[in-house]
């Protein structure tokens, strides 16, 4: 963050066209949603400066020539696993590893994000608040949609209002 008096918070609602700056990540999600349960707006989250530890992790591919086939994988460590097992178990190698720049988050990452702010207002942590962290490292809401899901389906998140998440 720099030292200029950004808020690190800036919450924008195009129906109303009101702006809410705030230094706090409860005031504002605070703001956010009691506008949204008194208004039924979706207030837009134009800057959400939260300092959270979201890696930033590199997608490995594997190719192989004589499969015609490519395998993904999230650590150089399954690559090697995984090239040394087809040289084991196919009579060949591995032909490529392509390394994408493709940004995801981990499972863990989200959750523990979820589990950390989830007390910000008392309906749990705005959706639209991750939706916009995220958005800042390049993922799209379907991406983390699919993780919430996964989430959801294990059990370690639920839905205690609309829009708003709390760990289990
Ligand atoms: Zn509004
Ligand atoms: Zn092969």
């Amino acid at each position: 963050m720099s030292e200029n008096s950004e808020p690190a918070f800036v919450i924008n609602c195009p129906e109303c066209d009101m702006d809410g700056e705030f230094e706090d990540v409860s005031a504002a999600s605070l703001f956010y949603s009691k506008h949204r349960e008194h208004t039924s707006h979706e207030p837009e989250w134009e800057r959400a400066d939260l300092a959270v530890n979201l890696a930033e992790r590199t997608q490995w591919s594997v190719f192989c020539d004589e499969c015609a086939e490519t395998w993904e994988f999230s650590s150089e460590s399954e690559v090697e696993v995984f090239m040394a097992e087809h040289a084991t178990y196919t009579d060949h190698e591995a032909t490529e590893i392509v390394t994408d720049e493709k940004t995801t988050v981990a499972t863990d990452d989200l959750i523990e994000l979820i589990r950390e702010f989830d007390n910000v207002t008392p309906d749990g942590i705005p959706e639209a608040l991750i939706y916009a962290v995220t958005g800042d490292l390049g993922l799209s809401k379907r991406q983390i949609n699919a993780k919430v899901d996964e989430l959801k389906q294990n059990g370690e998140v639920y839905e205690p209002s609309t829009g708003h998440l709390r760990a289990t």
